[in-house]
């Protein structure tokens, strides 16, 4: 846990969040500023702020969390696809420093940016 941290925060049950799927490795939760029809946050339960700062035991927490995301995806209704990323560092548009995974979908995401 990560006092400053606004991901930490919403684990620990601090700030609201609308969660959609929770485990002792992973929180996922809506995205407050959602970017499309269905917007979702994976958060494994471990502060660690980018993909380059990763170790083996929090790798594996982010394994836990690709083997769950198909099933959140069905529960979903993402049917027919979704978008999964991760955004690493400020040009990527980082803004959370607490790893998380991106989940879009619920519409056509198009081919802009992959
Ligand atoms: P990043 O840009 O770091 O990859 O993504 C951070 C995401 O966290 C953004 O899409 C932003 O809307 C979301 N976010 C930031 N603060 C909060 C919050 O307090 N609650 C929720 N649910 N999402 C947040
Ligand atoms: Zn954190």
């Amino acid at each position: 846990m990560d006092k400053n941290c606004i991901f930490c925060k919403i684990i620990a049950g601090e700030i609201p969040s609308q969660k959609v799927y929770e485990d002792e490795s992973m929180l996922v939760f809506k995205d407050i500023q959602p970017q499309a029809k269905v917007h979702l946050l994976c958060v494994p339960k471990s502060h660690f702020a980018t993909l380059a700062e990763m170790n083996e035991e929090q790798a594996e927490l982010v394994k836990k969390c690709f083997i769950k995301i198909p099933s959140i995806a069905r529960e979903q209704g993402l049917d027919s696809g979704y978008r999964v990323i991760i955004n690493q560092g400020a040009d990527a548009g980082q803004t959370v420093f607490h790893l998380h995974i991106h989940i879009l979908g619920g519409q056509p995401m198009g081919e802009k940016m992959l």
